[in-house]
């Protein structure tokens, strides 16, 4: 077996071996295994389902159905094994009449090795028919379900009509399944186990460590300066994405990089399709590109010299930040990713959540993984230690993430924590409503600014109680509280700071509040610190 399927492997992709977990995955679905497949962006999944398909094909056993959620992606994905002389095809809304006619004739007789389809398409009437046909003479080899995290609500990228795509075992029990991954954690993985009833399958979990990738994240001080720096002093002339929440701030980060001389390109859903596929036919081809972009840029797109992926706002998760700074440094090269953070990306975060039309146990799931990724970018540890105990892989500190490198000063926030959590409640208790970060630091600094006087809030017995604190440290600890779920922002009513179960802990001095002591802390006043 192993045979055969290094000879496709070194005749027809010009590869020497395999990687990684390929050749057990590849020996165990040419054998007719079934099988989920996780594996980092860059890890070679594809090979896993495509070297399995021509095995088969040869043996006689006919046709692999790709399930695949992009066009763009399956074209790239067949063009690349059209000129490795494999007979592939993809089946979608671009193909003419002619030619899905044609299509389907040399579909018939099993002459495809490997067709590519969308899962809507997979699910018509009229591909079911063409498959029963094939499947009963035998001719129906495999399904690859690539994105397989598509079928979860709990993934990134939710796509209901994978959800149908467990009608293909029922329909065709006999035929094996491969379904593939980038990203997965725990929850993800056990509901794709549980959509596409994958419970028999064999599972291959390959490390998703990225060592290549060096991650720092830092905290938004002015974004577009501390971007450009980033830009001009490490990777002046590279490639390189920038991910940014909005069309609007693509725009406007787009512009002013151009301004600055970087060779910027914008990239969003907004934008004339003939535009963006420019766009991105100029990154791919030419050199130093760096694309500012949503989310809507990226899956499939293979640039294997991408130098580093810049994250302007937060996502929404880990599983998105890992999946977007997965495109940076394919190539096994040293590539960045860096990130700036600030207290508005978690509000703004939150008022997605709290606005979206899910229903309430969804959004305490959604929450829940923004904690995490909070968490992820206050962290004074390995921030890879921590991205990889994330998707239930340990570690040890990698020595190349920020923290690794310029290990943090640490210093002890508990005290500052309870003054601002205590501000909150007595300016609660005193004027019946709450009040936004702003205001909560004037008081704890005694700032008796006209807002305060308005609502004698210098009465309030913690007025002036942080006067030796600055407003960085305590944006600092508010930050952190608001990460571990210690305080809440209230997006519906103007921002405003509450208090949550969590605050009871940090009030009573039973959690420890470590923080990371930001440079700008003038000298003189800093803090005790430990470390
Ligand atoms: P994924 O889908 O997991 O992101 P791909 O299948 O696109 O990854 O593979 C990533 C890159 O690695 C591709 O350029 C691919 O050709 C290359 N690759 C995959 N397997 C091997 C291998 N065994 N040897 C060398 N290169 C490989
Ligand atoms: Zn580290």
């Amino acid at each position: 077996m192993s045979e055969v399927t290094s000879s496709i492997l070194r005749e027809t992709f010009g590869y020497a071996q395999f990687r990684g977990a390929q050749q057990s995955i590849v020996d165990h679905v040419v054998e007719g295994g079934d099988a989920l497949v996780l594996m980092p962006t860059g890890g070679g999944k594809s090979l896993c389902y495509q070297i399995p398909a021509i095995a088969r094909q040869n043996a006689g056993q006919g046709v692999t159905v790709v399930v695949s959620p992009l066009i763009a992606l399956m074209h790239d994905q067949v063009g690349a094994l059209l000129e490795a002389g494999v007979d592939a095809a993809y089946l979608n809304s671009t193909l003419d009449w002619a030619a899905t006619q044609d299509l389907e004739r040399r579909l018939a007789r099993a002459e495809v090795t490997l067709l590519y389809a969308a899962p809507e398409r997979v699910t018509t009437p009229r591909f079911l028919e063409l498959m029963d046909g094939l499947a009963a003479r035998g001719k129906l080899a495999l399904f690859a379900i690539d994105e397989a995290h598509c079928v979860s609500q709990w993934g990134h990228d939710f796509r209901p009509e994978y959800r149908q795509l467990t009608l293909l075992h029922e329909r065709y029990p006999g035929v094996p399944r491969i379904a593939l991954t980038a990203t997965a954690d725990a929850l993800t993985r056990a509901d794709i186990v549980e959509r596409l009833q994958l419970e028999e399958a064999r599972q291959f979990v390959s490390s998703f460590d990225r060592p290549n990738i060096r991650y720092a994240i830092a905290e938004k001080k002015d974004p577009m300066a501390q971007l450009l720096r980033f830009i001009e002093g490490e990777h002046a002339g590279e490639a390189g994405v920038v991910y940014c929440q909005s069309r609007k701030r693509v725009e406007e980060v787009a512009a002013s990089l151009q301004g600055a001389g970087v060779n910027a390109l914008p990239y969003h859903a907004g934008l004339d399709v003939a535009v963006r596929q420019k766009h991105q036919d100029r990154f791919l081809r030419e050199d130093g590109i760096v694309m500012v972009a949503t989310i809507a840029f990226g899956m499939g797109i293979d640039k294997p010299d991408v130098r580093f992926v810049a994250h302007l706002d937060m996502p929404k998760n880990i599983e998105g930040y890992y999946q977007e700074t997965g495109r940076a440094g394919r190539d096994g090269e040293a590539a960045d990713a860096w990130m700036a953070y600030g207290l508005q990306d978690v509000v703004n975060q939150r008022r997605m959540i709290d606005e979206s039309p899910a229903g309430e146990e969804f959004k305490q799931v959604m929450r829940g993984k923004l904690d995490a990724l909070l968490a992820l970018a206050e962290a004074t540890d390995c921030r890879r230690v921590r991205l990889l105990r994330y998707f239930g892989e340990a570690s040890a500190p990698c020595g190349n993430c920020d923290n690794c490198l310029t290990p943090p000063q640490v210093w002890d926030g508990t005290d500052a924590a309870r003054k601002l959590l205590s501000t909150v409640y007595r300016v609660q208790q005193h004027s019946g409503i709450g009040f936004g970060a702003g205001h909560i630091m004037d008081i704890l600094r005694g700032k008796a600014t006209e807002k305060v006087k308005q609502f004698q809030h210098e009465q309030i017995s913690t007025f002036g109680i942080g006067a030796e604190l600055s407003e960085v440290q305590l944006r600092s600890v508010l930050r952190q509280l608001v990460a571990t779920g210690a305080i809440a922002v209230n997006a519906e009513k103007f921002n405003t700071l509450q208090l949550t179960d969590g605050s009871r802990a940090v009030l009573k001095g039973e959690t420890p509040v470590r923080l990371r002591e930001s440079a700008s802390v003038p000298p003189g006043r800093r803090p005790r610190t430990s470390k």
